[in-house]
């Protein structure tokens, strides 16, 4: 059994970090706040929201929770995102997604102010984050470089592999890999022999969503395996890695839950307070 590389401590020293950071703020009378949109009654996006909530209190940071009904429009979401981008008190907002349908996610990320988008969703710092211009990736593939360093797992002229290739978690962190110097292969549903990329590499990090799909044989013994996933087996919350097995031939390796998701809920807090320098 390798280390097992626990998100509780990552987070909590990012959230000592940003404590600090907050109070600050305060003391010099700036406003910061994070405004969460939900739309309709996802129950992931729901439990997501109360977390963000308890850890703005916890931080002292303004949270405005702005909860409407599924039946909303998508004029309206954009009425009340075009008034939070003009509220002083909001330096964040975060559109839950998915969105009922009658709402067009792609016209919410462009409606939303760049420096606001702590999700990183306007395609202004999606470029920037794909042209290695910017670090502020989505608030996921950056709680997996936290992870990486408050572990101080080596990066550079390591092949990483991904798999999974969306948009929030994949490419982003293919491009924060590359800009640490990591060799970065991303495989997803149309890989042929998906082990065959993976016993090549040093890094595997799974974001896929279909439950203990990686499995010991698909991996290079000693290599580092982070697990974004989170699914729902049987009424049990399981990452895409077969713990049990795959921890026996990595030599680190992320649990789910208690590992990536623990820190996300911190990044978008680190991404609320990003344009305040330390
Ligand atoms: P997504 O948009 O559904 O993307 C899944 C990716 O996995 C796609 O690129 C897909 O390939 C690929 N894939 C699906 N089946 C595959 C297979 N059999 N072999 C190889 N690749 C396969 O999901 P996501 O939003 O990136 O999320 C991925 C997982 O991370 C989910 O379990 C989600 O719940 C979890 N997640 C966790 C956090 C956290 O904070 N820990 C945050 C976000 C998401 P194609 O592109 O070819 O379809």
């Amino acid at each position: 059994m390798g280390l097992v590389m626990e998100g509780k401590p990552a987070a909590a020293a990012m959230r000592a970090r940003l404590t600090e950071k907050a109070l600050k703020l305060r003391e010099q009378k700036i406003a910061c706040g994070l405004a969460v949109l939900l739309v309709g009654d996802d129950h992931a996006s729901i439990i997501y929201a109360e977390w963000l909530g308890k850890l703005c209190s916890t931080l002292g940071i303004s949270y405005h929770l702005a909860a409407l009904s599924g039946e909303t429009t998508e004029a309206e979401v954009l009425e009340l995102i075009g008034q939070l981008n003009q509220n002083p008190d909001v330096s964040g907002i975060l559109p839950m997604m998915p969105m009922p349908h009658q709402i067009n996610p792609d016209t919410v990320a462009r409606s939303i102010n760049p420096d606001k988008d702590v999700d990183s969703m306007h395609p202004l710092n999606v470029g920037l984050v794909a042209a290695g211009k910017s670090p502020w990736a989505p608030c996921t593939p950056r709680a997996v470089m936290t992870v990486l360093d408050y572990y101080k797992i080596p990066l550079a002229g390591k092949h990483a592999v991904i798999v999974g290739r969306s948009n929030v978690v994949g490419k982003p962190l293919a491009q924060l890999l590359l800009a640490r110097d990591a060799t970065v292969t991303i495989c997803h549903s149309k890989t042929p022999d998906l082990g065959f990329f993976l016993r090549q590499a040093d890094l595997v990090v799974a974001a896929i969503g279909r439950p203990r799909m990686i499995v010991a044989g698909m991996i290079k013994p000693g290599a580092v395996v982070v697990d974004v996933g989170i699914n729902n087996l049987e009424g049990r919350i399981v990452g895409d890695v077969d713990y049990e097995g795959v921890s026996t031939v990595a030599s680190a390796i992320t649990p789910v839950p208690g590992g990536i998701g623990t820190v996300s809920t911190v990044m978008v807090l680190e991404a609320v307070l990003r344009k305040w320098q330390e």
